[in-house]
C-alpha cells in the first residue's frame, strides 16, 4: 500500500516557523471512492511553539454512483482542512538539548512521530463531503421497475402502469400459463 508520508520535522523544530507544501495525491481505491482527479491544494504547517497547525483548502473529483439510475457520475468535492496537534518536548531549535514530537492521540493517528500521513488526513476530510445518497442529478428519473431501461435516456416501451397491482399480476400470471 501506498502511503504518503510528510516529513514536518523542520516546523515541529522551529516555533513561527510555516511551510507550504503543494500536494497532489492519489488515494487508494478500496478506501476511497475512485478519483477521476488527483487531491490538489496546499498544505501549510504552522508551529505555535506547543501546536502545530495543519491547513489549507483542496479540490478534488470523485466517481459516485447515482443511487436511482445506478451509473456513475463525476462530483467535484471541495474541502477545508483545519487541524491542531499538541506537541511535547522542547524544539531543539529553541535548545540544542531539546527534541519536540507532535502527540496524535486520535483513534485514527494520522502522524508517526512527526511525520504526517497526508492522504490518511486528506482521506478522512474528503469522506465527510460525499453525500450519503448520492444522485446524478436532482431530477434524475431513475430505471424503469419494468425493463430496468435508464428513463433519462428516454421512455422505454413499457405501457405506463395503471390498474390495481394485484390485478396486474393476475393477468401477467394468466398470461404465462396460456404461453407455456
Ligand atoms: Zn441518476
Ligand atoms: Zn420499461
Amino acid at each position: 500500500m501506498k502511503a504518503y508520508w510528510i516529513d514536518l520535522n523542520d516546523v515541529v523544530q522551529h516555533p513561527g516557523r510555516r511551510v507550504e507544501y503543494p500536494l497532489e495525491i492519489w488515494l487508494e481505491r478500496e478506501e476511497a471512492p475512485p478519483l477521476a482527479e488527483p487531491i490538489r491544494g496546499t498544505l501549510v504547517a504552522e508551529s505555535g511553539g506547543r501546536i502545530i497547525r495543519l491547513q489549507g483548502e483542496f479540490h478534488t473529483v470523485v466517481w459516485l454512483e447515482c443511487g436511482r439510475c445506478l451509473s456513475y457520475f463525476q462530483l467535484p468535492v471541495t474541502f477545508e482542512l483545519h487541524e491542531e496537534f499538541p506537541m511535547q518536548g522542547i524544539p531543539s531549535g529553541v535548545s540544542s538539548a531539546g527534541f519536540a514530537t507532535v502527540e496524535d492521540k486520535d483513534s485514527f493517528p494520522v502522524f508517526e512521530g512527526n511525520l504526517l500521513r497526508a492522504d490518511d488526513l486528506l482521506r478522512q476530510y474528503l469522506l465527510l463531503e460525499l453525500p450519503m445518497a448520492p444522485v446524478c442529478r436532482d431530477d434524475c428519473k431513475g430505471l424503469c421497475p419494468t425493463c430496468g431501461h435508464n428513463l433519462n435516456e428516454g421512455e422505454c416501451t413499457c405501457a405506463p402502469r395503471k390498474g390495481h397491482p394485484a390485478f396486474e399480476s393476475l393477468a401477467r400470471a394468466w398470461y404465462e400459463e396460456e404461453t407455456n
